[in-house]
């Protein structure tokens, strides 16, 4: 597997994972292909991201996809800064103590989504464990700005789990974001391990919070596999988000960004992801994506369409019984 060097560089931006030992992974399977960042489109989505002093987290992750969305001009915004305050064990945004929050952030964010002239916008962001209200105003205000520049775009958020305080849940989902993601990211039984920061019930809760207060907002969450979980496990969390309400199921192959990251543990071929994919459509998801390219936010716009579309089939069927 040869590492992008830009990610390389920047590996001492994980304090916490320098203790780990080099782990290789070896070379990635054929199905794992990519489009190398490149073209017109591309340059432009770049070179506006610089303008405005945006971050995304197509950049700071690392993600595979991110020659083909940039070339259609589909980029996830990361609010907040570059620096988390958590150190997951598959992630490669920066661990660290974060800088103040730039309190013009929303406002460019909303120009930004204008002058791009998206249909559709992701906004995720780093956790931020150091604010008394991990940040949920300032996600309110990114989608109030959004709202206000671009009226016509919708907005779907991909926000980290308030560290579990309800008032700050609700101050988000108040602000009527069309999508509310929450990744669960992994099996229960590698919380420890994965996602040590965070508790899978409560990011669970938090999806349940979401239709509790606002059945009309679509939720979504998605898991990495290949991290060791079992399929077995696998089907108890989509049993799981089907308690909660969840309505769009996304799953990926983990990819492991540096030596000092988590490895992969197993490749799950194209036929696999098929098999999850069957399963989680048998257990009534209104939507599904499972393919090892599958990011949270790939294709968000196209996926929103048919996401209505699936409600509004389902509306129709339940209403000629
Ligand atoms: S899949 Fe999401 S994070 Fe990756 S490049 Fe596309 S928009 Fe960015």
């Amino acid at each position: 597997m040869t590492y992008n060097p830009k990610l390389l560089d920047k590996a001492k931006r994980h304090p916490e994972k320098q203790k780990n030992p080099d782990q290789p992974p070896g070379r990635k399977p054929d199905w794992i292909r990519v489009k190398a960042p490149q073209g017109k489109a591309y340059e432009e989505t770049r070179a506006l991201m610089r303008k405005a002093t945006l971050t995304t987290v197509c950049e700071e992750a690392g993600c595979p996809n991110i020659g083909e969305c940039w070339e259609q001009k589909h980029a996830t915004f990361m609010i907040m800064g570059e620096v988390c305050t958590r150190a997951c064990a598959f992630c490669n945004v920066a661990t660290g103590k974060p800088e103040a929050l730039d309190k013009l952030e929303p406002l460019r964010v909303g120009v930004a989504v204008m002058q791009m002239g998206l249909k559709h916008v992701v906004v995720t962001s780093v956790d931020r464990d150091d604010l008394a209200d991990s940040g949920a105003d300032h996600f309110v205000k990114t989608i109030q700005a959004i709202r206000m520049k671009a009226p016509g775009t919708t907005v779907e958020i991909l926000p980290g789990d308030f560290r579990g305080k309800m008032a700050d849940w609700d101050h988000v989902i108040d602000a009527r974001p069309d999508v509310f993601n929450h990744n669960l990211e992994t099996v229960p039984r590698l919380y420890p391990t994965i996602r040590p920061g965070a508790r899978y019930f409560r990011s669970l809760r938090l999806l349940e919070r979401v239709k509790e207060r606002d059945p009309h907002q679509f939720t979504k969450s998605g898991l990495m596999v290949g991290l060791g979980e079992s399929r077995e496990e696998i089907g108890q969390v989509m049993d799981d988000m089907r308690v909660a309400g969840i309505d769009f199921i996304t799953i990926g192959q983990y990819l492991q960004p540096t030596p000092k990251h988590t490895p992969v543990m197993h490749w799950w071929s194209p036929e696999e992801f098929e098999g999850l994919a069957r399963i989680a459509k048998n257990k009534g998801f209104l939507m599904v994506s499972a393919t090892p390219l599958t990011r949270s936010s790939h294709h968000a716009g196209d996926d929103f369409v048919k996401l209505k579309a699936a409600r509004d089939t389902q509306i129709t069927k339940q209403a000629a019984k």
